[in-house]
């Protein structure tokens, strides 16, 4: 590849973008038909919360619309309303955070799946369905160990006690969401795994939803009659502790916009917590914490310029931050030059290890900042 042929490319455009994010369509349908060939005859579907953990929606959707995914989950009512106008008749949304009062009447408008989380929820969607003489969809959750979300032990009594009273809600499935699917040898999930038995056996003939990404290879015994995987779909790894199986989705490269020379004993950034301990060459790069880039790589994270590892030197600022190039000939990065955050020589999920977090929190908080490129 001839490098300085793109790096007099990307000098014209980074004048307007602080860094460049690819987010690869076709990666993401191929992760969505590997996901699916796993599961199968078990259904594939798709969460698109969070703008997609912030890679687009809308773009995400398409793609796995084209894919051959039909069933899509969002987190709040007010996502509905980016995706239902888009998607074609044949697409199932579905609420995971649950039917919120006052909004029943909106949501059955839109034509959406609620994920009933309480009886309250449930009978206000009863109600509703009276209301409107017609029958209305909803799924189930059930607190199987998480305490978040879903039906609590002691409600599911009432629950059985009265579910024939709500006949005008027509339960799709019931599910449950694995609260330590990431550790593949935690006794969680096999607790969760028998309560959610348990609870089919209560309520016979609903079919069961439950792995995430990271459940689905958990194994078969996790799959249910549909799961519900995100992050694997968009390059993070599903599997606590082997090679990612997932294609890479996200690029990330930052533009250089300044460089400079220091002598030793020069303080770098705020809170001076770097002094140069002997002379060195620096680049500052056009993105930070607010685009996405924790704080906590300060004085710990990298970058590459091709197989060279700069280190992330001084604290992380909102809009920039600086890394030592001291090891590339001098004049290899200049103004303009790219240096890669994300990529072949550091992942999605390096970089969240790097900064101490999960690949999901990168990801959802990358912001508006980059210019980007839908491969
Ligand atoms: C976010 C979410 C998922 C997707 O989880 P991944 O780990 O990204 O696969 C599935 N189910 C529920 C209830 C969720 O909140």
């Amino acid at each position: 590849m001839n490098e300085r042929m793109s790096m007099s490319a990307a000098q014209e455009i980074a004048a307007a973008a602080c860094g460049y994010l690819t987010i690869d369509l076709g990666a993401i349908s191929r992760n969505y038909l590997k996901l699916a060939e796993a599961l199968a005859p078990a259904k594939a579907a798709a969460v698109v919360k969070a703008d997609a953990y912030g890679l687009g929606a809308r773009p995400v959707t398409e793609a796995l619309y084209n894919a051959g995914c039909r069933d899509f989950f969002v987190a709040h009512f007010l996502e509905v309303a980016a995706l239902k106008p888009l998607l074609p008749d044949d697409v199932v949304l579905y609420v995971l955070n649950g039917l919120q009062p006052g909004n029943e009447l909106a949501c059955a408008a839109a034509g959406v799946v609620p994920v009933l989380n309480s009886l309250d929820q449930l009978r206000r969607w009863s109600a509703a369905a009276h209301g409107l003489g017609k029958r209305l969809p909803a799924a189930l959750q059930f607190d199987t160990g998480m305490s978040r979300l879903g039906f609590s032990p002691t409600e599911q009594v009432q629950l059985k006690s009265e579910l024939a009273d709500h006949e005008l809600v027509d339960i799709r499935f019931i599910m449950s969401h694995l609260a330590s699917a990431d550790e593949a040898e935690s006794e969680q999930n096999d607790q969760q795994q028998a309560e959610m038995q348990r609870i089919a056996h209560e309520f016979p003939g609903l079919p069961v939803c439950f792995a995430n990404s990271n459940g689905i290879f958990l194994g078969q015994s996790y799959h249910g009659y549909m799961a519900r995987p995100g992050i694997a779909l968009y390059g993070g790894n599903p599997t606590a502790s082997q090679t990612n199986p997932m294609e890479t989705v996200v690029g990330l490269k930052i533009a250089v916009i300044q460089t400079r020379t220091i002598p030793a004993g020069t303080k770098v950034g705020y809170g001076a917590t770097f002094v140069a301990p002997h002379e060195m060459r620096l680049a500052t790069i056009a993105a930070g914490y607010a685009d996405g880039l924790p704080r906590s790589l300060s004085d710990r994270g990298a970058v590459y310029f091709g197989d060279q590892r700069l280190p992330i030197i001084g604290r992380v600022s909102m809009d920039s931050m600086t890394v030592d190039i001291s090891s590339l000939p001098v004049g290899a990065v200049t103004l303009g030059s790219l240096v890669e955050m994300i990529g072949s020589h550091q992942t999605l999920d390096d970089l969240a290890q790097a900064a101490g977090t999960i690949s999901y929190e990168v990801l959802t908080s990358l912001g508006q900042r980059y210019e980007r490129q839908y491969l």
